[in-house]
Protein backbone atom coordinates (compact mmCIF):
# COMPACT_ATOMS: atom_id res chain seq x y z
CA UNK A 1 0.00 0.00 0.00
CA UNK A 2 1.41 3.43 -0.97
CA UNK A 3 1.22 6.85 0.77
CA UNK A 4 -2.16 8.04 -1.93
CA UNK A 5 -3.96 4.46 -0.97
CA UNK A 6 -3.47 4.85 2.79
CA UNK A 7 -4.36 8.20 2.84
CA UNK A 8 -7.91 7.55 1.40
CA UNK A 9 -8.35 5.26 4.17
CA UNK A 10 -8.03 7.78 6.78
CA UNK A 11 -11.99 8.50 7.07
CA UNK A 12 -12.80 4.72 6.88
CA UNK A 13 -10.09 3.90 9.61
CA UNK A 14 -11.17 6.84 11.95
CA UNK A 15 -14.82 5.63 11.18
CA UNK A 16 -13.96 2.05 12.05
CA UNK A 17 -14.97 0.93 8.39
CA UNK A 18 -11.88 -0.80 7.31
CA UNK A 19 -12.19 -4.40 5.64
CA UNK A 20 -9.33 -6.75 8.34
CA UNK A 21 -7.08 -6.76 4.59
CA UNK A 22 -7.61 -3.01 5.11
CA UNK A 23 -6.13 -2.76 8.19
CA UNK A 24 -3.44 -4.80 7.99
CA UNK A 25 -2.49 -2.51 4.78
CA UNK A 26 -2.92 0.55 6.69
CA UNK A 27 -1.77 -0.40 10.10
CA UNK A 28 1.18 -1.65 8.49
CA UNK A 29 2.05 1.50 5.96
CA UNK A 30 1.20 3.83 8.97
CA UNK A 31 4.42 2.06 11.24
CA UNK A 32 6.74 2.35 8.45
CA UNK A 33 5.56 6.26 7.00
CA UNK A 34 6.02 9.51 9.13
CA UNK A 35 4.72 10.85 6.40
CA UNK A 36 1.60 9.44 6.76
CA UNK A 37 0.91 9.19 10.47
CA UNK A 38 1.76 12.90 10.67
CA UNK A 39 -1.16 13.36 8.32
CA UNK A 40 -3.65 11.38 9.94
CA UNK A 41 -2.70 12.95 13.04
CA UNK A 42 -3.86 16.29 11.28
CA UNK A 43 -6.96 14.70 9.31
CA UNK A 44 -7.56 13.04 12.83
CA UNK A 45 -7.88 15.65 14.93
CA UNK A 46 -9.86 17.75 12.64
CA UNK A 47 -12.31 15.09 12.24
CA UNK A 48 -13.38 14.09 15.39
CA UNK A 49 -12.94 17.81 17.15
CA UNK A 50 -15.04 18.88 14.45
CA UNK A 51 -17.49 16.03 15.50
CA UNK A 52 -17.29 16.82 18.97
CA UNK A 53 -18.36 20.15 18.30
CA UNK A 54 -21.24 18.90 16.86
CA UNK A 55 -22.25 16.46 19.16
CA UNK A 56 -24.15 17.44 22.33
CA UNK A 57 -21.42 18.28 25.03
CA UNK A 58 -22.35 15.06 27.34
CA UNK A 59 -21.90 12.58 23.97
CA UNK A 60 -18.87 13.40 23.16
CA UNK A 61 -16.71 12.56 26.69
CA UNK A 62 -14.76 9.66 25.26
CA UNK A 63 -12.32 11.35 23.27
CA UNK A 64 -9.44 9.47 22.07
CA UNK A 65 -6.03 10.74 20.73
CA UNK A 66 -4.89 9.36 17.13
CA UNK A 67 -2.22 7.46 18.76
CA UNK A 68 -4.55 5.69 21.12
CA UNK A 69 -6.62 4.89 17.98
CA UNK A 70 -3.97 3.51 16.09
CA UNK A 71 -3.01 1.66 19.03
CA UNK A 72 -6.72 -0.07 19.82
CA UNK A 73 -6.54 -1.11 15.90
CA UNK A 74 -3.45 -2.51 16.25
CA UNK A 75 -4.58 -4.81 19.76
CA UNK A 76 -7.99 -5.54 17.89
CA UNK A 77 -5.35 -7.21 14.65
CA UNK A 78 -3.08 -8.43 17.51
CA UNK A 79 -5.99 -10.18 19.22
CA UNK A 80 -7.75 -11.55 16.04
CA UNK A 81 -4.53 -12.94 14.96
CA UNK A 82 -4.14 -14.67 18.25
CA UNK A 83 -7.10 -16.13 18.33
CA UNK A 84 -6.37 -17.58 14.71
CA UNK A 85 -3.24 -19.22 16.67
CA UNK A 86 -5.21 -20.26 19.11
CA UNK A 87 -7.71 -22.10 17.02
CA UNK A 88 -5.12 -23.70 15.16
CA UNK A 89 -3.54 -24.68 18.09
CA UNK A 90 -6.18 -26.46 19.51
CA UNK A 91 -6.87 -28.16 16.49
CA UNK A 92 -3.35 -29.63 16.39
CA UNK A 93 -3.96 -30.91 19.72
CA UNK A 94 -7.43 -33.14 18.81
CA UNK A 95 -5.79 -34.07 15.37
CA UNK A 96 -2.59 -35.33 17.77
CA UNK A 97 -4.83 -36.65 20.20
CA UNK A 98 -7.30 -38.63 17.62
CA UNK A 99 -3.87 -40.27 16.00
CA UNK A 100 -2.89 -41.76 19.59
CA UNK A 101 -6.46 -43.09 20.33
CA UNK A 102 -6.10 -44.80 17.11
ZN1 LIG B 1 2.99 7.02 3.59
Amino acid sequence: MNCRETQKLFIPFIDDQLELKELEGFLHHMEECKECREEYEVYYTLITGMRYLEEDSGKGSNWVTPAEKLQSAQDYLFRRYVHRWEKIAVLLIICIGIIFLL
